[in-house]
């Protein structure tokens, strides 16, 4: 079972690997967007870590409502909205229980998913983040370790695709050829999960 150090855990080591790899996340931004990416997640990233150690909340579901409202607050761009409502989404179906399954968050995540997807219009094979985490709560039914290889993957396979949502669909086909940003992160996300659950 996963409780809300876990959450905590998964939080701190996204946190910790978008810190590491901001600047090509920024790099990634650069021919098919404004060059912020690294930049707007460190800073929400950054902020959520801050926020769960001061006030260290006690279930899975009020971690991750707690670190999307940051991300929320603290992200300028499309991308702020977009995985604050993942995080949120997903915390909402958690509920107050005090531990987790990984195939509750597997479900949750999924609604996740969906909510991020309605918000902002995207579905697979648009060059986002959806291009990761789709295929990533896919794959969570197997093991976390399957969802970090399936998001690396969805993320890799953005480069021949071309961009239909966000700033970078402004370039039509001209983002083809280039990784999308977003897709990279979400990587970034489900990698640390993986990591948190020591996979
Ligand atoms: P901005 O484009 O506002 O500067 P960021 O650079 O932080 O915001 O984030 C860009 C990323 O956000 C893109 O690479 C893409 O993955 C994601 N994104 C943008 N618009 C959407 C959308 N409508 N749906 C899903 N993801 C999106
Ligand atoms: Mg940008
Ligand atoms: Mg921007």
């Amino acid at each position: 079972m996963l409780d809300a150090e876990f959450f905590r855990r998964w939080m701190t080591a996204t946190a910790a690997a978008v810190d590491r790899e901001a600047t090509r996340l920024t790099e990634l931004d650069s021919p098919i967007g404004d060059a912020d990416h690294g930049s707007n997640l460190r800073r929400g990233f950054t902020a959520v870590a801050t926020v769960l150690e001061k006030e260290a909340p006690g279930t899975p579901g009020a971690v991750l409502v707690l670190a999307g409202r940051q991300l929320i607050s603290t992200v300028g761009g499309a991308s702020g909205p977009l995985y604050g409502t993942l995080l949120r989404r997903t915390g909402k179906e958690l509920g107050d229980a005090p531990e987790v399954s990984a195939e509750q968050l597997a479900a949750a995540l999924r609604a996740g998913v969906e909510a991020v997807t309605k918000l902002g219009g995207a579905v697979p094979g648009d060059k986002t983040m959806v291009d990761a985490l789709d295929p990533a709560v896919a794959a969570l039914a197997t093991s976390f370790s399957a969802a970090a290889r399936a998001a690396a993957a969805g993320a890799e396979a953005t480069v021949p695709l071309i961009a239909r949502k966000g700033r970078a669909s402004y370039l039509g086909e001209r983002s083809i050829g280039h990784q999308d940003p977003g897709a990279t992160s979400s990587a970034l996300l489900i990698a640390a999960l993986a990591e948190a659950a020591g996979e």
